[in-house]
């Protein structure tokens, strides 16, 4: 399979950009029949240039992660990433999965630190385990034969307490230890993107790809708990906006194809090399978006 690195490569070569798009492991027998008969199907036809699969809190989805992107792979022939974190994995461990992910084929990865299981109260390196994303980027560099992602964040990660410059310092450092390219956090205000890619294009020198993250709101509750979990802000004009739809679901999905079919027109006049959507395992309002940007079959 090939490496995500060189998909940036080639998408930048021919202008285009590269979309990609992000499914988390389901929880039950009936998601994951859905997902494999109805949600991946439909996206897949879409030829993004890859796809990606979260981790869950705490490692709990190690195989099912695996499994997973290898399907997406054979199944469809489209490249496929696993999210892999530091939680609760021992140096050892964190081997053998990068080396079970190489036997499988796998050959791109999202090197992340990982956020605790809820309730845990913040994040605990185990003994022999890593503290920091830059450790396993580091180690999955050494063991090398995998494309390398990390993740940014657009208003600082939560828990940096120095600031968003310190937070995109550590960034670079991610870089500078292997990684190919930048997956941001989801945001709502294109400003925020525009000011860490400045930061660290013209400051800091990056030269790999930096990647909006971008999530098509499909209800209220739902995306206030997300913004409350990884810090995003809510900009007073759209949290009116949310305010008026209120419960009111169906319509507020309608906007969020709407304002994320925005925000992704702005980004793209921007120059970014690729869209990465979160796509909550719904096929719908991705298709909706790259067929308003006129980007069905983009990969
Ligand atoms: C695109 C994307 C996908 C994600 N997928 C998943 C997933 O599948 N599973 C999951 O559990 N989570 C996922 N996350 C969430 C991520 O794991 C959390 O946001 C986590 O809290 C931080 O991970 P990181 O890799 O950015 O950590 P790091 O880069 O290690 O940063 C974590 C914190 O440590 C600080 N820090 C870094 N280096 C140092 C240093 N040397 N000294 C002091 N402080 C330092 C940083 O400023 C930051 O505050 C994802 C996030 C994004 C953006």
């Amino acid at each position: 399979m090939q490496f995500i690195r060189d998909l940036y490569a080639a998408a930048q070569t021919q202008g285009r950009p590269l979309i990609s798009i992000e499914f988390f492991t389901p929880k039950t027998p009936e998601g994951e029949a859905a997902f494999y008969t109805r949600t991946l199907p439909e996206l897949a036809r879409l030829r993004p240039g890859y796809c990606s699969v979260t981790y869950g809190a705490g490692g709990s989805t190690r195989q099912k992660t695996l499994e997973m992107v290898q399907r997406i792979q054979d199944e469809h022939g489209i490249p496929a990433m696993a999210h892999l974190t530091c939680v609760g994995a021992t140096r050892p461990q964190i081997v053998a999965l990068l080396e079970e992910a190489r036997a499988r084929g796998i050959r791109n990865i999202l090197a992340l630190r990982g956020d605790p299981p809820a309730g845990s109260g913040g994040f605990q390196p185990v003994d022999g385990g890593f503290r920091y994303a830059h450790e396993l980027v580091t180690l999955a560099r050494h063991l090398s034969g995998f494309s390398i992602g990390v993740a940014g964040f657009p208003e600082g990660h939560l828990e940096c307490r120095e600031g968003r410059h310190v937070d995109w310092e550590r960034l670079k450092a991610k870089i500078d230890c292997g990684a190919d390219f930048v997956l941001t956090q989801l945001f709502f205000d294109n400003a925020f993107f525009y000011e860490m890619r400045d930061y660290l294009v013209q400051r800091l020198g990056v030269r790999v790809p930096i990647v909006p993250g971008v999530i098509p709101i499909q209800s209220a509750a739902q995306i206030r708990r997300f913004v409350a979990l990884c810090g995003a802000t809510i900009p007073p004009r759209l949290a009116e906006r949310l305010e008026a739809l209120g419960e009111d679901d169906a319509a507020t999905a309608a906007f969020g194809i709407e304002y994320a079919t925005a925000q992704c027109s702005d980004l793209l006049r921007q120059g970014v090399p690729g869209l990465h959507f979160y796509s909550l395992n719904k096929a719908g309002p991705v298709t909706r978006i790259l067929g308003n940007l006129g980007l069905a079959s983009a990969g």
